[in-house]
């Protein structure tokens, strides 16, 4: 019975990947990627483990991205049929993560094919593993609607979020306009960090309050360049005792003036 693979990629230094990994991507039949120049880069990094596994058979790649996913699937779905192997991988990190592949998955396990995942990197744990951060629990968002009010008023909903992480991704492009709204809905008190072109070699981990981000994302023009993890210190929840005065208040005011 055919097999998918959904494998975890590097997400900027290509020795960041499995054994499994390569075993995986050396045995398939096919490999799926969003990328296809990316997956041949990749692969030809690691061209020994490719050679010893794979000298008779040619490993196909076809393309799944966002705009070709529906039709991509069924072609993937009748290689499974036939008994074939595929392996998913995106351009960087794990599939489906931000990235396309979840319909993927979705339309091959509702035919009850096997999927295998096989771990790999991802931007957002690499991040808050090296934050500091300390919170019961991280919220994973990925990406911030591209408009400003909008996400403004996402970010709001994500006001009463207490005693977790908020980790965001973002694009270069907009990272200045994303940290403004989020000095203008949390105030400048708050601390972010940003986790910059992680595993690459201007490798960059900052923690700063948001009223100084800005400045320090503008002190050097590189500092708006590469890819971005936004993470955000956690909210402490409000106090208890706050909570329960104000409701003894909004008792006292109810009882006065409910007839
Ligand atoms: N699937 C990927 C994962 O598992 O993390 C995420 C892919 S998403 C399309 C790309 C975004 O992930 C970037 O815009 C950035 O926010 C984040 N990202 C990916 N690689 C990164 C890196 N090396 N350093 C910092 N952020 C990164």
């Amino acid at each position: 019975k055919g097999t998918l693979y959904v494998v975890g990629t590097p997400i900027g230094n290509l020795r960041d990947i499995s054994l499994r990994a390569l075993e995986v991507l050396s045995a398939v039949d096919c490999i799926a990627a969003e990328h296809v120049q990316s997956a041949q880069k990749l692969l030809a990094a690691h061209t020994v483990h490719i050679a010893v596994h794979n000298n008779t058979t040619h490993t196909r790649i076809t393309p799944l991205h966002q705009h070709n996913e529906g039709n991509a699937a069924q072609k993937i779905i009748e290689l499974l049929v036939s008994g074939q192997s595929v392996a998913l991988i995106s351009d960087a990190g794990t599939p489906a993560i931000s990235d396309p592949g979840a319909f993927l998955v979705q339309q091959v396990r509702a035919r009850n094919f096997p999927v295998v995942p096989i771990p790999g990197a991802n931007a957002a744990l690499c991040a808050l593993s090296a934050s500091g951060l300390i919170a019961p629990h991280f919220f994973f968002y990925g990406f911030l609607p591209a408009k400003s009010g909008e996400r403004q008023r996402k970010l709001t909903s994500l006001k009463t979020l207490y005693a977790c992480i908020p980790v965001f991704y973002e694009a270069p492009h907009r990272v200045l306009e994303c940290v403004a709204d989020m000095v203008a809905v949390f105030g400048p008190t708050r601390e972010i960090t940003f986790a910059r072109e992680l595993t690459k070699i201007f490798e960059t981990i900052h923690t700063c309050i948001l009223g100084e981000a800005l400045d320090w994302l503008r002190a050097d023009e590189n500092r708006l360049r590469g890819e971005f993890v936004l993470l955000l210190a956690p909210e402490e929840e409000p106090d208890q005792e706050d909570i329960s005065l104000q409701a003894v208040h909004t008792l006292a005011i109810l009882q006065r003036d409910l007839p």
